[in-house]
């Protein structure tokens, strides 16, 4: 399927100068979201995973359906001060500033294997945080994977050789 014609770009979002990629045309056709389940899925063909993690916000539309798919649970990484108990916090720079994602420290027990989910991989920061977060709970990273991976940004290279996937990549 060809994935791209479900992506939209909007010039100047969230601010001016970015051309934000929109992925809602892909979400609201009925082909194209199952697709897009099923591909995501099948990059871990032969693979066990323990606990799917999805990234706040628009991880958590696709990696709840992927743990479903995989046998896996589920777990939310979220911006500072959403996750109600106890948490592990790792925190990564913005172009102006910094944030901060957290995790339940109950989470993921030592030794399961983690797949992480977010939407886009643009600069790496926030998919290395989460890699952080779960390396200090003892999980083993699986894969990365992503709808849309934005190449020429080179955010792999935060990512310390973790398997990445994508259904596309510009
Ligand atoms: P990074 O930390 O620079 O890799 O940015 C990735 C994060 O920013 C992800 O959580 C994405 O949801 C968000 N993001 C960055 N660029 C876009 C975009 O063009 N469309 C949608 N989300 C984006």
């Amino acid at each position: 399927m060809d994935f791209k014609s479900f992506i939209r770009d909007v010039a100047d979002f969230p601010k001016e100068g970015i051309v934000f990629k929109d992925i809602t045309p892909l979400l609201k056709n009925p082909d194209a979201l199952n697709n897009a389940c099923d591909t995501l899925a099948g990059f871990l063909e032969g693979k066990q995973v323990d606990k799917v993690i999805g990234v706040d916000s628009r991880g958590f539309i696709f990696a709840p359906m992927l743990a479903s798919k995989l046998g896996a649970g589920f777990v939310p990484v979220r911006k500072k001060g959403k996750l109600p108990y106890a948490t592990e916090a790792a925190s990564y720079d913005l172009e102006y500033g910094t944030d901060t994602l957290e995790i339940h420290v109950d989470a993921i027990e030592k030794g399961e294997k983690v797949l992480i989910h977010d939407d886009v991989l643009a600069t790496g920061g926030t998919a290395a945080a989460v890699c952080e977060l779960v390396k200090r709970l003892g999980g083993e990273i699986v894969q990365c994977n992503f709808l849309i991976h934005l190449s020429f940004l080179q955010g792999e290279s935060k990512l310390n050789h973790v398997p990445v996937k994508s259904l596309i990549k510009y």
